[in-house]
């Protein structure tokens, strides 16, 4: 199998305009996905057979069992309500703005019935942005914790938690080009049984870790690591700035917190955190794409292997503040197959790209 480097212009869109050129129907759109998930033809989900045909109602039946699957069923797109076109545009934004989108403002861009669908619809891009089994920082890593959350006014005292999460940040630092990869987790609390798991998580065995002196780190050489312990006590007595022993987890600390309050207006709950804390380090560890529609290309090529996101999933626990959603009003264009289609340019290379 060829393994192609997906281009801009021919596997993903470079711009808005060409988003909206090649996607301006449903059709256009599951033939997309239809290409993503299966580069190299149809397989069958249920008996894991190669070939097919394609049914009259835009399905595929298995010429081994005989089953029949949509393109989406089994994807994040299964039982849709909102047309893919309004998932596409919504994808687009998610993926190529530099800060993402809310809720609110995809609601009012995109027209979309009410605020929990749009919400809704975040989240379900959100919880395709972690692959199990992906690599773990390498090299050089700096870990820390942090406090994120809500400010409670009516507590008293400097050291009242109130709805602050404990956030363990890792970040790997590069000798030439600054910083690489950052990973966020939330920790139950800053013990050695809450630091440990983090760090063999996120950091490959054989890293240096550098951390501060707190003792929650201690015993990390014992599992395969370097430590290199900063001491703020070495730092004042060098005459150093004790609060820059990190830096780097430092900056990726404040920007996440920044975005927190900025983008989403700080209107985050805990139950929720650690999937912005996700977005916030896929969209982080891909600052250096070369046009953000790889990473539009990326979000749907994860969307097409994930299992189907209910809405009772991503509501457990606390409840939701809004009503259930209902479905929105039907925008774009129901597929036809009298529909004329637009250039498909990622269907003249048909080769599996990764
Ligand atoms: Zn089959």
């Amino acid at each position: 199998m060829g393994v192609l480097q997906p281009q801009a212009g021919l596997h993903y869109p470079r711009s808005t305009g060409e988003l909206r050129s090649w996607f301006g129907t449903d059709a256009d759109c599951l033939d997309y996905l239809d290409w993503l998930r299966w580069p190299g033809g149809f397989v069958c989900p249920r008996c894991g057979h190669s070939g097919g045909w394609a049914t009259a109602d835009g399905r595929y039946k298995c010429e081994a069992c005989g089953s029949r699957t949509s393109v989406t069923a089994g994807t994040l797109f299964d039982r849709r309500r909102t047309p893919l076109t309004v998932w596409f545009t919504a994808c687009w934004m998610f993926a190529s703005q530099k800060d993402g989108v809310s809720a609110l403002s995809l609601q009012r861009s995109l027209d979309i019935g009410s605020y929990p669908t749009a919400w809704a619809m975040l989240h379900r891009l959100r919880s395709v942005l972690v692959r199990p089994g992906r690599d773990r920082l390498t090299g050089t890593v700096e870990v820390d914790e942090t406090y994120i959350g809500g400010d409670e006014p009516g507590l008293r005292g400097g050291r009242a938690k109130g709805k602050k999460s404990l956030v363990g940040v890792a970040l790997e630092l590069k000798e030439t080009r600054g910083y690489g990869r950052c990973r966020m987790a939330i920790l139950a609390d800053a013990s050695a049984a809450s630091l440990h798991p983090f760090v063999t998580e996120h950091v490959e065995p054989g890293a240096t870790v550098i951390t501060d002196a707190w003792q929650g780190y201690t015993g990390i050489e014992k599992l395969g690591y370097t430590r290199d312990r900063r001491s703020q006590r070495a730092a004042r007595a060098r005459g150093e700035d004790p609060g820059e022993l990190l830096p780097g987890v430092h900056r990726v600390a404040s920007l996440v917190k920044r975005w927190l309050l900025g983008t989403h207006q700080g209107s985050v709950d805990e139950a929720h955190l650690q999937s912005y804390l996700n977005e916030f380090a896929f969209r982080f560890n891909r600052r250096r794409s070369r046009s953000r529609g790889l990473v539009f290309y990326r979000v749907l090529e994860l969307a097409v292997t994930h299992d189907p996101v209910r809405y009772g999933e991503l509501v457990l626990n606390p409840q939701p503040k809004a009503a259930p959603p209902t479905p929105p009003a039907r925008r774009g264009h129901p597929p036809s197959l009298e529909q004329p289609r637009a250039a498909r340019p990622w269907r003249s290379d048909t080769g599996p790209v990764r």
